[in-house]
């Protein structure tokens, strides 16, 4: 089999032992003779998935007990109504930077909720920065950001000193640098960008944000009513939740954060500065704020784009269409994406100057 270079920006791609582990456990799963598929989620077998699958998340972050970690279905976009229906008091407010369509969609849920100031917004320049040297007020329940672009491309390399609660999409760079997670009261992920199958968000909340709420609340909506229930009120997505522990026992057992940001760095620079050189192709977003996994890229004429899609066919290289809303090309660096694939995409670039620049 043809190795191919997957840059695909979600469902994105998981490290191949990964891969290897979570079908064997579709057949045979800690050698019950029974597959992950159809055992009980309550069995010790499984509440050990789950408990490490939030462990790790742990670890990973360097938090202690004063979180609370859950996995729930759903995807990201259920968060963006979960978090101002747990957080959002009556007559209170909640604070969001707008930087992009999955920031400008949580806005909208919690607008149905509530008061949202919107701070901030980059959608002036069609989201190719991220917005800086707004105030966030004192008053409001809580403050909402986004890290990382997926569609545009821009990413936060530094968060606000907030003094409310700060709540954070990592849905897309979730894992793949170092940060602070101590100053977030709540993160929360879709699975599908950085850790694992579609199916499975993951959520991190600090325990003295659950139960605020006065009124009664829809207990599949209310945090608390899943933390207690160690993300087991209802039946989990077992399989996505598996697979995720997978990821993160890898990421863990290869040096953690750490070692995945130095690798995220070298593949980031290595493309960008291609990008810079390469007469053919211009970047999208200001240069201060590049994120380092999701790369956008136009070809600097129209015409290129027919020529580079059959030479990045020739070389392998699957899922670089651009979003739709920005054309071009995007580049999905996740963590699992080895440093190899991104030499053979800059490759592919060299060549393709070398034929048709003129
Ligand atoms: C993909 C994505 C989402 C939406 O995730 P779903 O799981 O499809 O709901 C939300 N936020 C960000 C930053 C994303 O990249």
């Amino acid at each position: 089999m043809e190795k191919v270079h997957n840059f695909s920006a979600g469902p994105g791609i998981l490290p191949a032992e990964v891969l290897k582990q979570a079908s064997e456990a579709c057949l045979n799963f800690d050698n019950l003779n029974l597959s992950l598929l159809e055992i009980s989620h309550r069995s010790k077998n499984y509440v050990a998935v789950m408990d490490e699958a939030r462990q790790l998340v742990k670890d990973l972050f360097e938090v202690g007990d004063e979180y609370e970690v859950m996995y729930l279905g759903g995807g990201a976009s259920l968060q963006f109504a979960m978090v101002p229906y747990n957080l959002l008091s009556d007559h209170g407010s909640a604070a969001y930077i707008n930087t992009g369509v999955w920031a400008t969609k949580a806005i909208k849920e919690a607008k149905i909720l509530g008061n949202v100031n919107v701070l901030a917004s980059s959608e002036d320049k069609k989201f190719n920065y991220i917005p800086k040297g707004y105030t966030i007020p004192n008053d409001v329940d809580y403050f909402h950001c986004t890290s990382n672009n997926t569609i545009y491309g821009a990413q936060m390399k530094s968060f606000p000193n907030c003094p409310v609660p700060m709540v954070c999409d990592m849905s897309s760079d979730l894992f793949s640098r170092r940060i602070d997670a101590k100053q977030f009261d709540l993160i929360y992920a879709g699975a599908q960008k950085n850790m694992g199958p579609a199916g499975s968000t993951m959520i991190m909340i600090k325990k003295n944000l659950l139960g605020k709420q006065t009124r009664k609340m829809l207990s599949m909506l209310d945090y608390q009513v899943h933390a207690k229930g160690e993300s087991m009120y209802n039946t989990p997505p077992v399989f996505p939740v598996y697979v995720s522990m997978l990821t993160l026992r890898w990421l863990k057992q290869n040096g953690g954060v750490d070692w995945i940001e130095k690798i995220n760095q070298q593949k980031a620079d290595l493309l960008y500065n291609e990008i810079d050189r390469n007469s053919c192709f211009v970047g999208t977003v200001e240069t201060e704020d590049r994120s380092h996994m999701n790369v956008c890229f136009l070809p600097t004429k129209p015409e290129y784009e027919e020529q580079f899609d059959k030479l990045t066919k020739q070389y392998n290289l699957s899922g670089l269409k651009g979003h739709r809303d920005v054309g071009g090309y995007r580049a999905s660096l996740y963590n699992a994406l080895p440093l190899e694939s991104v030499t053979v995409l800059v490759e592919a670039m060299k060549e393709f100057e070398s034929k048709y620049a003129h």
